[in-house]
């Protein structure tokens, strides 16, 4: 049976995918998770994912794809590259995982038709810093009509953040009542440190900025 009314969200414990999660559960009736795993050099990022996925009281499933790590070596799972800190002039930094999006979201739309489940939602976003060419609208909906062509289904993926920046994600999670949550629950940080996190990788300081100009712009609003 096909459920048009339930979807399956691709979910890590990142401030992104857990905004996701909680607009997720507002727009439809039956919301369920996958996490994948690729040998990501902290294993706490998936225990804290299935924590908040048990807390919001939607199931969870591992996806282990360590292939992944072994075709395309990257600084979020080989200890012996180090992380670049800035977007290298005319190509990406090495905490950029060749095919990821396209892989989870392949195996997202494989898992979630055995469900009959035809709605996917991912947290990527254009206005990332990086750019990563797999976070854009443009790959975004040439896979879906490449995943619909290949199952003879008619998915739709939904990319809530496509065009928030950080800020504007955290204004989304305000909205959605789990600021305080998404604050002090997940992880978004490439060192593993929950939360707020080690504070200086690239990935904590896209948070930290979009934090702060986020409660900058509210605190103005409520001067006004
Ligand atoms: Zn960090």
């Amino acid at each position: 049976m096909k459920h048009r009314n339930a979807v399956l969200v691709c979910f890590s414990g990142g401030q992104d995918s857990t905004t996701c999660l909680f607009w997720a559960k507002k727009y439809f009736e039956k919301v369920e998770t996958v996490c994948f795993t690729y040998g990501q050099k902290h294993s706490l990022e998936t225990e804290i994912a299935g924590k908040i996925a048990d807390d919001a009281n939607v199931p969870f499933q591992l996806l282990d794809i360590s292939l992944l790590s072994q075709l395309a070596p990257n600084s979020l799972t080989d200890f012996s590259i180090k992380m670049d800190n800035e977007k290298p002039e005319n190509s990406y930094p090495n905490t950029f995982v060749p095919g990821r999006n396209m892989i989870f979201l392949t195996f997202a739309a494989v898992l979630a038709r055995s469900k009959g489940i035809f709605d996917i939602v991912t947290g990527v976003s254009e206005a990332d810093y990086s750019g990563y060419p797999d976070c854009r609208d443009t790959f975004i909906r040439s896979l879906n009509v490449s995943l619909n062509l290949a199952m003879d289904e008619q998915f739709v993926i939904h990319t809530p953040l496509m065009n928030r920046d950080k800020s504007k994600v955290w204004q989304l999670a305000d909205e959605l009542g789990v600021f305080d949550l998404i604050r002090t629950q997940t992880l978004t940080c490439y060192n593993g440190i929950p939360a707020e996190g080690c504070g200086h990788c690239p990935a904590c300081k896209l948070r930290r900025q979009g934090l702060e100009t986020y409660l900058l712009g509210k605190n103005k609003n409520l001067l006004l």
